[in-house]
């Protein structure tokens, strides 16, 4: 499957259409950014990691039954994925206080969170993605009341899967953020499931293994995305 014509440029991965209407490559680049785009970095590898990274999450998913848009990796930057019609909110689930809930509400990071917190934004950068909540989302179209509940539900149901698949690699699943699009009717996972959307500590020392580390120059970014790669099993040397 060859790249075509190039549809998107986002901040950290670039959408190519393919020879089937039906498909698209999805590029991740090695570009990072961070607070709305006004830190970026290029940081060497960080594109074949996350798109091995992406890649064995969606299929633990899928063995789970938790559908997405990923279909295969092309190359070692490259995953073939379904088109989707995306919907333009970010579902947040919160396991432990970290970043902008603790700034928010003025809960200590490290917090347990205990059931465990489900937010909506708004995906607009000029915006800086605001909070929204079902009435806003209803009010002005992003999705359905059902699509909503989908949403919820299915953030909820990737919480059980992954938060045990990290625990048993000794690391925390503090926080991710996941985005759903339609394909033929139905609501599936899309964009991508990467240390660049979530955080990850260390089980016991609490240490930073995710996008935390670039923004807060804590060093040593992608080594700490591979090593959290490398615990759940991942072999970021095999080329497909
Ligand atoms: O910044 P905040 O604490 O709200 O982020 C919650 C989680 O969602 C974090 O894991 C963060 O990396 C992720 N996130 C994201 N993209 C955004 C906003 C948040 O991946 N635009």
């Amino acid at each position: 499957m060859e790249r075509r014509e190039q549809l998107y440029i986002g901040k950290a991965k670039s959408v190519f259409s393919t020879d089937d209407p039906d498909l698209y490559i999805m590029h991740y680049r090695n570009d990072t950014s961070a607070f709305d785009g006004t830190k970026v970095e290029k940081l060497a590898n960080k594109g074949s990691v996350n798109n091995f990274f992406n890649a064995f999450i969606m299929q633990k998913l899928a063995e789970e039954g938790i559908k997405s848009h990923f279909v295969k990796v092309l190359n070692s930057t490259d995953s073939l994925v379904h088109r989707l019609q995306m919907i333009p909110v970010e579902c947040v689930v919160r396991n432990i206080a970290a970043g902008s809930l603790s700034r928010r509400y003025g809960i200590a990071e490290g917090t347990v969170i205990n059931p465990p917190t489900f937010e909506f934004f708004l995906k607009n950068d000029v915006l800086h993605d605001p909070m929204i909540n079902d009435y806003h989302i209803i009010a002005f179209g992003w999705a359905t009341t059902e699509q909503i509940a989908a949403m919820k539900a299915l953030t909820f149901r990737v919480n059980q899967v992954l938060k045990a698949l990290f625990l048993e690699a000794g690391m925390l699943l503090v926080d991710y953020k996941l985005e759903f699009g339609i394909y033929k009717g139905e609501l599936v996972l899309g964009d991508e499931f990467s240390p660049d959307g979530c955080r990850i500590w260390d089980k016991d020392s609490h240490k930073k293994m995710d996008k935390d580390r670039f923004r807060q120059d804590l060093g040593n970014v992608i080594e700490a995305y591979k090593e959290v790669g490398e615990r759940l099993g991942i072999d970021f040397s095999i080329s497909p």
